[in-house]
């Protein structure tokens, strides 16, 4: 990728590591996007546990224990919003987004973020490109091939801009510094280039790509597929639900079944 800097440059290295350690954790999405269901913690076993500390001191020593009345309670108490148990399963997902589909992502409140510093590092010096089947709808192409290479074009020059407004400020810092006019470096994060970056990323548009720690637990899990695999949840975000759905599936394929159960009787219910 041409024009690419260093922070990119490294993010790309490691999405690549990812992909090679963990296939089976890992997606690719869109020209740039990535996520990983890095960790989880707790499992069927842990909801049932918990929501039995009210009437038993019957435990299940993990979900390889599960019975046909576990299966059944499991699929009550979500159908019932007995909320709390199934805020003792956790898991955390890495994604690599555009800023605009993080401004939707972030409004799922009852979850952790922690996200890449535009302040600390320069950006990441790649943006969404719509492919096709985002550019159309029912088969029509809102955005034309001369408006998406425009669109390229005007991504390129943004980061382009970037590089060169940094490169000139870190110039002026640094012969400010040679001259005596400025203290130092003293080590750690020098605030004069900080300031620079802080600035500077303020022309970044929402196509630009972010980097996100998201750790949720599984009740707020739910309500976001619930939200945001709807078909009319934007496409973008659909794409990284969609994936954070199958990867949740395949780690715990029960309380999978079990969600999706209760969503469709919710939506029939409902229609
Ligand atoms: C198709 C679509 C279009 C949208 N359009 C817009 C838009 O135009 N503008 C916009 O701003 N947002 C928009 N949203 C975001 C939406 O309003 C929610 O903020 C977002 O979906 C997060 O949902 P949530 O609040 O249920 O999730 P969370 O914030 O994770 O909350 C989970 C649950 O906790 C409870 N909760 C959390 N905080 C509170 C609170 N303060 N008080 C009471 N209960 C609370 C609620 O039960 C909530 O469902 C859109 C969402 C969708 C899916």
């Amino acid at each position: 990728m041409e024009g690419i800097n260093k922070a990119t440059a490294e993010i790309i290295a490691e999405m690549d590591q990812r992909l090679t350690l963990n296939p089976e954790g890992t997606r690719r999405i869109g020209n740039f996007g990535f996520i990983e269901l890095e960790e989880t913690w707790g499992d069927e076993a842990t909801i049932i546990n918990t929501a039995r500390i009210s009437s038993t001191n019957q435990r299940l020593r993990s979900r390889n224990d599960f019975s046909e009345r576990d299966t059944d309670l499991l699929y009550q108490l979500l159908r019932d919003a007995h909320g709390t148990p199934f805020e003792t399963v956790y898991f955390r997902y890495r994604f690599i987004a555009p800023i605009f589909v993080l401004r939707q992502w972030v409004k799922h409140r009852i979850s952790s973020w922690n996200e890449f510093s535009m302040r600390y590092r320069k950006p990441i010096s790649v943006a969404y490109i719509p492919d096709l089947e985002a550019r159309s709808v029912d088969g029509f192409p809102v955005l034309d091939d001369q408006a998406l290479g425009e669109y390229e074009a005007l991504m390129k020059q943004l980061f382009a801009w970037y590089e060169t407004q940094y490169q000139s400020a870190c110039q002026r810092i640094d012969g400010a510094r040679e001259q005596g006019a400025l203290p130092a470096k003293s080590g750690g994060r020098d605030p004069y280039r900080g300031r620079a970056r802080e600035l500077l990323r303020n022309a970044m548009p929402v196509a630009a790509y972010s980097d996100v720690y998201w750790t949720v637990n599984f009740r707020s899990l739910m309500n976001f597929f619930q939200l945001r695999r709807k078909a009319d949840a934007q496409y973008e975000i659909r794409q990284y639900a969609d994936a954070a759905f199958a990867l949740f599936t395949a780690r715990l394929p029960l309380l999978a079944r079990t969600m999706q159960r209760v969503l469709d009787e919710n939506g029939r219910s409902s229609a």
